[in-house]
């Protein structure tokens, strides 16, 4: 049995997680300041004997040194994410990056334990190469640009990691996460499969930002979480950073019109462009496809599920929320 600490455990992936771990027996503690996160994400496992929850930032500095102290391995997921969140409030986001990480792994090498970060395929920035592997270049525009100075911030992160790595000693393991969708993803931040979801059941048009002409790979969070518990597990994975997502790519016209499809729908499109989306200058990255040769060699991982088994997860979840709604 290993004492897990999820730094952001009450979020999306984290609560997937948690879960996970709970199942195979581990225990499971969770700090969570619940500024994105949810305790009804956690509704499954809170009366679970091994699973403890902490309200708190990764930014204080003491509760950071208790939680990691009572542990083996921390799993740091804490983050300002969602593009939406981050183009809106972009200091918040570089400090709650870069400092909660400095944060976590100082106080995880004080107690000498093993860290998981989770970095993104944000920091690739505009490359559009074919498949991205975890040596492809950043290709970013201005720091002035609030979307890339997130992808930096993400990438300090992923420096820090590896500097303690090298000069510490300390077994770190990068992993850069593309996009990530199932249940519990919230459509606050702008992520566009739990966004699409709710405007086509609610016959509402579905909003495709740009020309709908740009591609990403969707990966269900289960599959996710899948890959992180197999490179936990997983001594050569000490020290090196992993791409971790779908292959399958889709534009997000064709998405848009799947969802509509898959949930029967009969909203139309409507096209937006990004500065009235985002903000003036706002710059979208045209495709963003991972190689996850790596993580299947070293781990044996590879997705199972399709983008159609996420979409209908999410929309058997968003249906049962508005009928939940309708009753009340
Ligand atoms: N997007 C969209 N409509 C929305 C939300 C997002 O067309 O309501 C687009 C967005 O511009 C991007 C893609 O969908 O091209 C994926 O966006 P998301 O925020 O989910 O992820 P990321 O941009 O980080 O890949």
């Amino acid at each position: 049995m290993v004492r897990y600490l999820i730094t952001g455990g009450a979020g999306f992936i984290g609560s997937h997680l948690v879960e996970a771990l709970l199942a195979r027996g581990d225990e499971v503690a969770v700090l969570d300041s619940l500024s994105t996160g949810r305790l009804s994400n956690l509704e499954a496992v809170r009366d679970h004997p091994a699973f403890s929850f902490t309200q708190g930032s990764v930014l204080d500095e003491l509760a950071v040194d208790q939680a990691v102290r009572d542990c083996d391995v921390v799993v740091h997921l804490a983050a300002a994410v969602g593009v939406k969140l981050i183009v809106e409030q972009p200091l918040y986001s570089l400090t709650t990056n870069i400092r909660g990480a400095i944060c976590v792994l100082e106080a995880a090498h004080r107690y000498r334990r093993k860290v998981m970060v989770a970095s993104s395929s944000e920091i690739y920035g505009k490359n559009n190469a074919d498949a991205l592997n975890e040596t492809s270049d950043r290709i970013l525009g201005s720091p002035a640009v609030a979307r890339w100075a997130y992808s930096t911030s993400k990438a300090v992160d992923e420096i820090l990691a590896y500097a303690y790595h090298r000069e510490r000693g300390m077994p770190t393991i990068v992993v850069r996460l593309f996009n990530t969708v199932g249940p519990r993803q919230s459509p606050a931040y702008g992520m566009v499969i739990p966004r699409f979801v709710r405007q086509a059941l609610a016959g509402e048009p579905l909003s495709v930002y740009g020309d709908g002409s740009q591609t990403r790979c969707f990966c269900h969070v289960a599959d996710v979480v899948d890959a992180l518990v197999r490179l936990l597990g997983e001594p050569r994975a000490e020290g090196d950073v992993f791409n971790v997502g779908s292959s399958e790519e889709i534009s997000i016209e064709e998405l848009a019109k799947l969802v509509i499809a898959r949930t029967g729908s009969s909203s139309e499109l409507v096209h937006l462009p990004y500065d009235v989306a985002y903000e003036a200058g706002f710059e979208d990255m045209a495709r963003r496809v991972p190689d996850v040769t790596k993580v299947g060699e070293v781990t044996g991982w590879k997705a199972k599920r399709h983008l159609v088994d996420v979409l209908d997860d999410v929309i058997a979840e968003v249906r049962a929320e508005y009928a939940l709604a309708r009753d009340i």
